[in-house]
Parts: structure tokens; sequence; C-alpha cells
């Protein structure tokens, strides 16, 4: 089984099908700099569903059994459905997508029979004032909470909500959010805010620790902790009152590198073995020189051999170093 240099396996692969969004959240794409002048893939530059199912084919070859689609926004992606369903058709286990919902009402049903099994969707406030703000956006909360709801409707199931806090923004919004969670039938995950990229203007100040978070809960629906598996990036615990379970993903404050087994694929063809890397390995000029898919495999697998990727847990030495942004490695 391929390994990275601290034992680390392959087995997920997140997926960016695109590096533009409609919304500007502030700790993601802040406006002033993803305006109208800020520089996007070309059209030509971004693989299409074919090379995608390339390197996805050259991933489970490594070990890759989870896929997960995300972007930018990935439902702004014409016809995602058709790449799900292309994926579906390799036997990949578990197709799972992260959208912040605007787009969920439209596409849920075709997504749905295109084989995608699981949906996550962002969402960081219940108030729409508040919403406009965070995300930059005109559009209402409304759209978001209607695509949740089809997404339930046409049988989804296990749907999870991400949260991210920061202090003085949305603190007040944790026990909207779970309460909503909790009677909604769905599984909220607070991901704590991190310096991915350069232009979020990350302070270790403006972070809402999960610990705070999860004490917060407690002291109202009392919490219990359940056996975690190594490589599961989010703490699960469950409701003492049977009512679901609520996920922390502490990824500023518990480092989880060590069950790291992710890869990540931009939507122009690089391939990336952490969130917070400066350079990945270039697919896509491979993939457009004819290259055959066991040369592909073997790229790919010498670079996820060679990876020993520990940001998170050294974080205060390296945060000097460059990083790509969220928009273009997707979370
Ligand atoms: N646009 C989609 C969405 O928002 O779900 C998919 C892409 S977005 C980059 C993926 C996830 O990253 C979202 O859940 C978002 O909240 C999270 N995210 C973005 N920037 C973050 C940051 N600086 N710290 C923590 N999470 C972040
Ligand atoms: Fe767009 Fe998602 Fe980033 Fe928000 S978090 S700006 S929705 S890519
Ligand atoms: Fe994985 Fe890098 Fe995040 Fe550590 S910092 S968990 S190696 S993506």
């Amino acid at each position: 089984m391929l390994q990275d240099r601290i034992g680390r396996p392959i087995t997920a692969l997140r997926v960016s099908v695109l590096d533009r969004c409609n919304l500007r959240c502030t700790y993601c794409m802040p406006a002033d700099i993803f305006d109208k002048n800020y520089t996007y893939l070309k059209h030509a530059d971004i693989l299409t569903f074919d090379e995608i199912k390339s390197v996805v084919k050259c991933a489970m070859n490594l070990g890759v059994r989870k896929i997960r689609l995300t972007g930018g926004e990935p439902l702004l992606r014409p016809n995602l459905y058709q790449l799900v369903a292309n994926l579906k058709s390799l036997g990949i286990e578990e197709i799972a997508i992260t959208t912040n919902g605007l787009l969920l009402e439209e596409q849920a049903e075709a997504l749905y029979q295109a084989g995608l099994n699981r949906v996550t969707v962002s969402l960081d406030t219940l108030d729409d004032t508040l919403f406009k703000k965070i995300s930059g956006t005109a559009m209402s909360i409304q759209k978001v909470l209607e695509g949740l709801r089809a997404a339930q409707q046409i049988g989804f199931k296990g749907i999870k909500i991400n949260a991210v806090i920061q202090k003085n923004i949305n603190e007040q919004e944790i026990l909207p959010l779970v309460h909503f969670a909790r009677t909604q039938g769905l599984w909220l995950r607070f991901i704590e805010f991190m310096d991915v990229g350069q232009t979020n203007q990350w302070s270790k100040d403006q972070v809402v620790y999960g610990k705070q978070i999860q004490k917060m809960i407690h002291e109202i629906w009392p919490l219990r902790s359940v056996p975690q598996p190594t490589n599961h990036v989010a703490r699960e615990w469950i409701y003492e009152d049977g009512l679901g379970k609520v996920g922390f993903i502490n990824s500023v404050s518990e480092a989880f590198c060590g069950g790291c087994d992710r890869g990540r694929l931009t939507a122009d063809g690089f391939f990336y073995t952490c969130l917070f890397s400066a350079n990945g390995l270039d697919l896509k000029s491979s993939l457009r020189n004819f290259c055959d898919l066991n040369v592909l495999t073997d790229l790919m697998a010498t670079q996820w051999s060679q990876r020993d990727d520990r940001y998170s847990e050294l974080r205060a030495e390296m945060n000097h170093q460059p990083r790509i942004e969220m928009s273009r490695i997707g979370g």
C-alpha cells in the first residue's frame, strides 16, 4: 500500500471543479481582493470531466475510495451531475459535495439520480442580515435553506452543515445553529477558522476554538464522546438525549495531521498533498501531453510518497510561507 514519508496512505481525493464562487465569504474570498480585477482560471485551463475522470482513475490505483467535489462553488460548474455519474461508473465508494447551497434546490434531484452519496452545506448563521454580511451577497439565506430542504426531501441521508465561527462576528449563532441542526435532522460540524491562503487577514485572536463551542453546547444540550476513528478529521460527540451528533474540526487547536489521508486536485489539474501547500504537481500538462495513465499514476505516487506535510502541527514555524488560496484548493 502506498504511504507517505510518515506512513499515511491516500484514501480520499478532494476535487475542485471551479475556482469561482457566487459568494464572497470574508474568511475565504474577501470581496476587496476577489473583485472584478481578480484573475480567475481561464476556461481552457480548467480540467474537463474526462480529464478529472482520468486523474480519479489514477488516484484509485493509489488507494483512493472517496471523492469530495468542491470549489469555489462546485454547483456553478455546468452539468456537474454528469461528472458525478462518470465518477460513479469507476466504482468509487463514496462521492460527496461541499456547497454553499444556493443552487442546491435546482440541482439536488439530478445529483441524487447521478449517484451522489453525501451533501455538506456551509452555513455560518441563520440570520439573513448576518448571512449577507459574512458572505458578501445580496442573496437571501432562504435559498440555502430551500436547498437543504430539497436535498432532504429527495432522499439524501446524513446531510452535514459546516459552520465557521469567528470571534465577535457570529459566536451568537452557535446555539441557534445547534438547535436548527438537531431539530432538522442535520449533522452540524464546527470548523475552526484557518489561515488558508493569504488574503483572509487571519489572526489567531479571531479563532473560536472547538473546545469553547463544545462547552457552550454541553451546558444546554449535554454531550457524550464516542470512540473516534483515527483518520477522522471531525471529533464527534453525541447528544445525551439521543437527538443526533455534533462534530468539531479543530484544525488550529488540535491538529490531526497524523491521520491526514487526503489528496487535493485543483480545477486546473494540480495535485496537492496539503491544504497549506504552496506548490502542487501539474497533472494537466501531463494529461494534455498524452501521458499514459500508468505514468500519471506513478507521478502521483511519487508525489504522495515524498510527502511529509504537517502544517497544522507546525503552524507557528511555517505560517510565513506562501500558501494556496482556499477558493483554489477547495478546503
Ligand atoms: N463553496 C463551497 C462551500 O462554501 O461549501 C465549497 C468550497 S469552500 C472553500 C469549502 C469549505 O471551506 C466551506 O465549508 C467553508 O466554510 C470552508 N472554509 C473556507 N475558508 C475557510 C477558512 N479560512 N477556515 C476554515 N474553513 C474555511
Ligand atoms: Fe465561496 Fe465557499 Fe469560499 Fe464562501 S467558503 S467564498 S461559498 S468558496
Ligand atoms: Fe493534512 Fe496539511 Fe491539514 Fe495537516 S495541515 S491535516 S497535512 S492538509
